[in-house]
């Protein structure tokens, strides 16, 4: 890479180092479920990611593994109101109250689980979600799936790095909207958070 680096040359992926298998124990692991939304997923909604539908399924066979050890599992929830400084520069999205705003029926939450509504990108900034994972849940380690890759996942994860905790994404779970996105968001959890990516969701094992 020359320096300075002109955005528009090509750029070569750095090595990504993927673990063929982590396993994880039930009890202090929390799934987080970030931003599976109408608006972002599904045809019709106001910001879609186009492969996002397709990680759908792949959530879903984590969440079944999840719930079967004992897993906990928490959802965020974009959330917007009417001025929202994020709607300068998103299209309007995730108003709530909206069909938009509401998470996909196939992955739509159970009671026992929660749902920690977010106004920025990051699930933890200004939310109780850190309160309620380190204190109620007590949980050391976080497997993050959802959308978009490089900016709720990633800002989320990265705030969970912050604070320690143990983050494990696995690719095949996780959206971006190019193919760079999904890269960077792979490469700073594995590197600059001490974080461990996989390959596909069931990579994961609980115990
Ligand atoms: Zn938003």
């Amino acid at each position: 890479m020359s320096v300075p680096f002109i955005p528009g040359e090509t750029v070569t992926v750095p090595e990504i180092t993927f673990a063929d298998q982590v396993r994880l124990p039930a009890s202090k692991t929390a799934v987080i479920v970030v931003d599976m939304q109408n608006d972002f997923v599904k045809e019709g909604g106001t910001l879609v990611v186009p492969t996002a539908i397709e990680t759908v399924p792949n959530i879903q066979t984590l969440l079944e593994s999840a719930r079967a050890a004992g897993v906990r599992v928490a959802y965020t929830q974009d959330t917007h109101f009417e001025g929202d400084p994020e709607w300068q520069i998103w299209p309007e999205h995730c108003r709530a109250g909206t069909w938009g705003w509401e998470i996909i029926d196939e992955l739509k939450p159970r009671p026992e689980d929660v749902v920690c509504q977010k106004n920025r990108y990051d699930g933890f900034y200004g939310t109780w979600l850190d309160h309620f994972l380190s204190h109620v849940w007590k949980v050391e380690h976080l497997v993050i799936v959802g959308t978009v890759s490089s900016i709720c996942v990633l800002h989320t994860a990265a705030s969970a790095g912050l604070r320690w905790f143990h983050i494990v994404v696995p690719a095949d779970g996780i959206s971006a909207l190019t193919e760079f996105d999904q890269a960077l968001t792979l490469r700073q959890v594995s590197w600059l958070y001490l974080g461990d990516v996989v390959r596909h969701t069931t990579d994961i094992v609980f115990e």
